[in-house]
């Protein structure tokens, strides 16, 4: 198979590093599929598959790594004129198209003939097999041919990649997973342009059922085919709801659950060395998603918070969690954490100094203790979980 990366031809001085982690990270993908070899050859990854490989796993797992710009299964063939043009007569054969052409490209310049040669001696005997006619702007049937050192690669067609960075390559970020539609939709965002997320939940267990822990695992899970490994922090949140409920105005509360969220959101990013927080929130969504109270719940924090959703309408996200295959989770019914106390008109318009007087009558520190003495770490890898963590933090569960 022949591997194009995408955004990554731009990187300049910094290419080298950016190839080889997502080489690294194309070696872990495609474990247990038999593969003989990954490398980077003159610009582009080249996998050699083994005779037991799955070529669609192979290609579903493919599609879904960021760093990819797309990818083709190729048969190589000796870099020799002769070769490449008996090769393709053989892979025509039998085939039917109203017409063609060959696109030739010399990554190694020492090959005799140049590109447009190539493209004309191949064309020529192709036609020759098969009467299909040439057409150079509009082809139905495209015939691409890669010439490298050693081998010269023949294919039909491309595969569209994922697109975006190799994972890891952007550093880390800290993503507030709810269970909903929109958060895994952010994370992957972030994911795609080379971020690794990790995830916090905040969950009402035992007030509530563990069904919005179970979503969340399963949506990392899913979310780990892209990024091979992440790891899950579980909150423990009832605590700290019933103290809202018995101190803080009804208006006020989603913005106070939210303040808090994110204080201890960011109390496990920073003891992680993570330098900002990633949210599902998009504007007017939904009453803690307007302007004012997006401003007010920002200001409990000290870290960035990202928002990559924060234009998107709902049907644009829907559409983007279908594709991730996170949304028939997403939909599953549960109890939100917020939804059991959750006052029925919340506030659309509060203010910083109104959130603050309503927390004066918290202990907003203690809660924030409390709420982190709590968090069960999980760690999820793709194929398989490969990581060594921390003694007695790992509930590996099934991973594949
Ligand atoms: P989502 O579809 O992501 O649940 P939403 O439209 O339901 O979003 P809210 O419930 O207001 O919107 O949540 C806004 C954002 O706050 C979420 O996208 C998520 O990042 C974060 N969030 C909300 N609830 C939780 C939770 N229980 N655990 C972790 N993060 C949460
Ligand atoms: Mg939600």
């Amino acid at each position: 198979m022949i591997v194009h990366y995408g955004e990554l031809a731009l990187k300049g001085r910094n290419r080298p590093w950016f190839v080889s982690s997502l080489v690294r990270s194309i070696r872990i993908l495609l474990g247990g599929l038999g593969v003989r070899e990954v490398r980077h050859v003159m610009g582009r990854i080249e996998i050699r598959l083994g005779p037991e490989s799955d070529w669609e796993e192979v290609r579903t797992r493919l599609s879904r790594l960021p760093g990819i710009g797309n990818f083709s299964h190729a048969v190589p063939v000796p870099a020799d004129l002769e070769a490449i043009a008996s090769y393709v007569e053989r892979m025509v054969a039998g085939r039917t198209a109203k017409s063609f052409r060959i696109l030739a490209r010399r990554a190694d310049k020492r090959f005799p003939f140049e590109s447009p040669d190539i493209e004309r001696e191949v064309g020529r005997r192709v036609q020759a097999v098969t009467g299909w006619p040439v057409n150079l702007s509009k082809p139905e049937t495209v015939i691409r041919i890669e010439v490298l050192t050693r081998d010269a690669y023949c294919y039909f067609d491309k595969e569209p990649g994922a697109g975006g960075l190799p994972v890891g390559t952007s550093g880390r970020v800290m993503c507030l997973l709810s269970g909903g539609i929109d958060s895994p939709v952010a994370a992957w965002r972030l994911i795609r342009r080379g971020c690794r997320a990790h995830f916090v939940h905040f969950h009402s267990y035992p007030i509530l059922t563990r069904t919005s822990q179970d979503k969340a695992r399963e949506i990392v899970r899913r979310l780990t085919r892209h990024q091979l490994k992440s790891r899950l922090l579980l909150v423990p949140f009832g605590a700290v709801q019933q103290r809202v409920v018995v101190t803080v105005p009804p208006p006020l509360r989603v913005v106070i659950y939210r303040r808090l969220m994110v204080r201890i959101a960011e109390r496990l990013a920073r003891d992680a060395g993570i330098p900002a927080l990633v949210t599902g929130d998009v504007v007017g969504q939904v009453a803690s998603q307007t302007i004012d109270n997006l401003t007010v719940v920002e200001s409990a924090a000290t870290l960035p918070i990202l928002r990559p959703l924060i234009g998107l309408d709902k049907e644009e996200i829907t559409t983007e969690a279908r594709r991730l295959e996170t949304y028939d989770v997403s939909i599953i019914p549960d109890e939100d954490c917020c939804t059991l106390f959750t006052p029925r008109f919340p506030a659309t318009r509060t203010t910083r100094a109104a959130a603050e007087a309503a927390e004066r009558n918290l202990d907003v520190a203690g809660l924030v203790d409390a709420a982190i003495a709590g968090v069960a770490i999980e760690d999820f890898g793709f194929p398989v979980l490969r990581l060594a963590v921390p003694q007695g933090s790992i509930s590996a569960g099934d991973q594949k």
